[in-house]
């Protein structure tokens, strides 16, 4: 196939291997279906992304890094938790372009091993180079960042700062791209999208789909799961994303319709596990033979099962779940799981 559209008409490099696949999970839907009829599940691959172990932050950088090249950027300087796979990515898109890199993490995940703090995302930073600062659980992240770029500004290199998890208008609109990519790939299966399920960190990959959504002007409705913030707060910063996007391309929209956040599968906190997200995790693994991750897209399967089993997503309905990587987070929870 070849690559899909680019309405947008960015500057964009190429780190991801696109378009990811767009997959049939009839053994998932089988196993929900054990006392019923169960919705038709399809997923869509970008833990396939193919960059630096994947995941969707390897869409945003091509839009993020491009922009930096452009400026004359010689460091990328980004923000996350100790875990961040959006740092883990930033990293390596950093090493790729011969770029420094300086990563600020936050220890903001309490009563979590050793095993942490060493391994998973945080051994592959290290091997990817990047400069690492650890903050405090509760630093001003924002501020800290700002101090930064003044240091290496005073140091005579040139800084470019990547919001956390590659959230601004410019990383979300690689979203509303991937969307279209999906749009192309379900006509071709003859499928019509009835519901969408992906989680809701940040926010950009959340709003980026849903102003594709709007864009291909399809029906289907989009459940973000959120992982950290209320319905509340997650849907005002997804709403906001979704105006910048247009913004960006200097269009005009209204309000933002069909905007869901659920924020039943958030547990104690972000990168807090849950036994709804082990036994997501443990399903699709054992179903399907693909790995979740058990801070994202574990508890946003977590979520779809329960729209499933609740029949919010009737079984005659189709329903394709954003697998957004992650995936290398696992082995920062050795103790979670194999019960
Ligand atoms: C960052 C991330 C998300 C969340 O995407 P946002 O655009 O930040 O909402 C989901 N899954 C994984 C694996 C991630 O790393």
């Amino acid at each position: 196939m070849t690559k899909p559209a680019m309405p947008s008409g960015r500057t964009r490099i190429e780190l991801a291997t696109l378009p990811t696949p767009f997959e049939k999970c009839a053994r998932l839907s089988q196993e929900l279906g054990r006392h019923g009829p169960a919705p038709a599940i399809w997923m869509k691959r970008d833990d396939c992304t193919g960059f630096a172990g994947g995941g969707n932050k390897a869409r945003k950088l091509e839009f993020l890094v491009a922009e930096a090249l452009q400026q004359g950027a010689d460091v990328l300087v980004t923000i996350g938790a100790l875990q961040s796979n959006h740092a883990r990515q930033t990293a390596a898109a950093a090493a790729r372009h011969g770029l420094g890199c300086v990563l600020l993490l936050t220890d903001s995940v309490a009563n979590r091993g050793e095993t942490y703090r060493t391994n998973g995302n945080q051994l592959l930073d290290r091997i990817f180079g990047a400069q690492i600062r650890f903050l405090a659980a509760g630093a001003d992240s924002t501020a800290i960042a700002a101090e930064t770029m003044a240091a290496l500004a005073a140091q005579g290199r040139k800084p470019y700062l990547i919001p956390v998890g590659g959230s601004n208008a410019l990383g979300s609109l690689a979203y509303r791209e991937a969307l279209l990519e999906l749009a192309v790939q379900a006509q071709e299966e003859g499928l019509k999208l009835d519901h969408i399920v992906v989680p809701t960190g940040s926010g950009g990959t959340h709003a980026g789909i849903l102003a594709g959504v709007e864009d291909a002007g399809l029906s289907c409705r989009v459940h973000g799961v959120s992982v950290s913030r209320s319905s509340g707060e997650a849907g005002a910063i997804v709403a906001g994303l979704v105006q910048e996007i247009f913004a960006l391309e200097g269009r005009q929209r209204g309000a933002v319709a069909g905007l869901v956040v659920d924020d039943t599968q958030i547990g104690p906190g972000y990168g807090q596990p849950t036994a709804a997200m082990v036994e997501a995790v443990e399903l699709v693994a054992r179903t399907e033979g693909i790995l979740l991750d058990p801070v994202y897209t574990g508890k946003a399967m977590a979520g779809l099962l329960a729209l499933v089993r609740s029949g919010a997503i009737a079984p005659t309905e189709t329903v394709v779940f954003w697998h957004t990587g992650g995936a290398p987070g696992l082995f920062a929870y050795p103790e979670v799981f194999g019960g």
